[in-house]
């Protein structure tokens, strides 16, 4: 088949890379002139474990193509999907501009029968909003479906060639054929295709990332009481995990969701409910909390300091907001070192990815370098994302280098019993202190 996607970012590059794979001519649009060039020289844009080698593989073979003309791309494709950014717009709904200037632009181009496929998450009634943009330029028959995107961050490739399910909104039985054939050999086992209306393909996106958030919140608030009633959270962890209506993932305290995910999308349905005059007070919580979390360790860093932070070298380890990611976007880190640096500490940051999106997003402000190079003479370490070097370090070389053994740990990464042996003052979340 021949496809089209709209907007090459993380969704939309993956999305590309991996159905030129399974040997469909793929050609990724995107507005952005330098990143059209890099990936058309070769050049991956984003860090996603094993993407790399699918990329230039299908670059490789011609399946995979980048241009900024979106009638280049389109013409000769029967499919169009579009993975174009929905941010939130000032009152938190999702702001769908580029969707809908794409669709006003699919209008004038299109003159044979396509499939446009929304992989964007976009509130309920969009399907309806880009058939209407399209249809008023357009004479020619197309179909409007909605297939949200369910891949990870750091899973992405993995997620995207074995999914869970795929959730295809669309009441077309000529576009539900070609998508069953799109999707084909991802469902070689068994098929997990679930199609259903429109607004409940496009619902269904919301309810899954707004539940997920609501679980990692509902952890974080037992993680409070777990501090204040002297419980450890990790027994709570497993105690709960382990009952199979509960499940064990998505139960780790932290400090907070971030991505570019998760905060957007809880606002945009909290505020859609708004708009169908419902007020989703779980949602509402969810937001208020996590706002609260990402922040937690600050206040708990100053008493450490009896609050003065004034030229405390502070080590970040960890600035993606999540593991096997480059990706910064809301992540707890950079709202950490943001408070951090007002209160006059001295940063210096590791990650193994995402150095060079947190150079663009703080400047000068803080000293990134590598793992053992930031914690030289620092009066603390954070752990802000449990990448996985972080979890058996070179205590010896850590001790020997930090000026003070102390380590606040956003994520949890260590086991309380071997901190204190090793003689380090150690924070976590939802468990207790430990001093040597
Ligand atoms: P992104 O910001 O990484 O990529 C969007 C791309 O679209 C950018 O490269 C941008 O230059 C391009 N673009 C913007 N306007 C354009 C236009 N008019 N024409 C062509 N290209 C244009 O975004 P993303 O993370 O890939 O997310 C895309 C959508 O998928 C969002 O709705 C998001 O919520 C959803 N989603 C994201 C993930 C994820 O893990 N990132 C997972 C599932 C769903």
């Amino acid at each position: 088949m021949r496809i089209a996607v709209v907007g090459t970012g993380y969704v939309g590059l993956v999305t590309g890379t991996c159905f030129a794979e399974s040997g469909n001519t793929v050609t990724c649009i995107d507005i952005d002139t330098g990143k059209v060039n890099k990936l058309t020289n070769g050049e991956i844009t984003i860090y996603e474990p094993g993407l790399e080698k699918l990329f230039l593989r299908n670059l490789r073979e011609n399946r995979l193509k980048f241009t900024t003309e979106l009638a280049d791309g389109v013409k000769d494709s029967l499919l169009v999907l579009l993975a174009l950014p929905t941010p939130p717009g000032g009152d938190g709904s999702a702001d769908l501009s580029a969707i809908l200037k794409v669709a006003d632009d699919l209008g004038k181009i299109i003159n044979d029968y396509k499939v446009i496929i929304d992989k964007s998450t976009v509130p309920v009634g969009t399907a309806e909003k880009v058939h209407t943009a399209i249809g008023a330029n357009c004479k020619t028959e197309f179909d409007v479906v909605s297939n949200p995107e369910f891949l990870r961050e750091g899973f992405a490739v993995e997620d995207f060639m074995k999914p869970d399910r795929v959730i295809v909104g669309t009441s077309s039985q000529k576009a539900r054929k070609i998508i069953s054939e799109l999707y084909a050999p991802f469902m070689r086992q068994d098929n997990r295709i679930i199609f259903m209306d429109e607004r409940s393909a496009e619902l269904t996106k919301y309810a899954a990332n707004s539940f997920l958030a609501t679980k990692i919140t509902f952890m974080n608030e037992i993680a409070i009481l777990c501090e204040k009633f002297g419980a450890d959270v990790d027994l709570i962890r497993r105690g709960l995990g382990t009952d199979e209506r509960i499940g064990k993932r998505f139960l780790f305290p932290g400090i907070g969701f971030g991505g570019s995910c998760f905060p957007k999308d809880v606002k945009a349905l909290a505020n859609s409910a708004k708009g169908v005059n419902y007020e989703f007070k779980i949602l509402q919580a969810v937001m208020e909390v996590n706002e609260k979390q990402k922040l937690s360790l600050v206040p708990r860093i100053k008493k450490y300091f009896n609050d003065d932070l004034k030229g405390k070298k502070i080590a970040i380890w960890g600035l993606a907001f999540k593991p096997n990611t480059d990706d910064i976007r809301e992540a707890p880190s950079i709202f950490i070192i943001r408070e951090l640096i007002k209160e006059g500490s001295q940063i210096a940051a590791f990650d193994p990815e995402a150095m060079i999106n947190t150079k663009r997003e703080l400047g000068d402000h803080i000293e990134l370098r590598g793992q053992y190079d930031v914690i030289k003479d620092c009066d603390a370490l954070l752990i802000a994302t449990e990448w996985n070097e972080f979890r058996t370090p070179d205590f010896d070389k850590m001790s020997s280098l930090m000026k003070r053994k102390v380590i606040f740990d956003g994520r949890n990464v260590y086991e309380l019993q071997k901190m204190k042996e090793l003689g380090f003052y150690y924070e976590s979340i939802g468990r207790k202190t430990v001093s040597a």
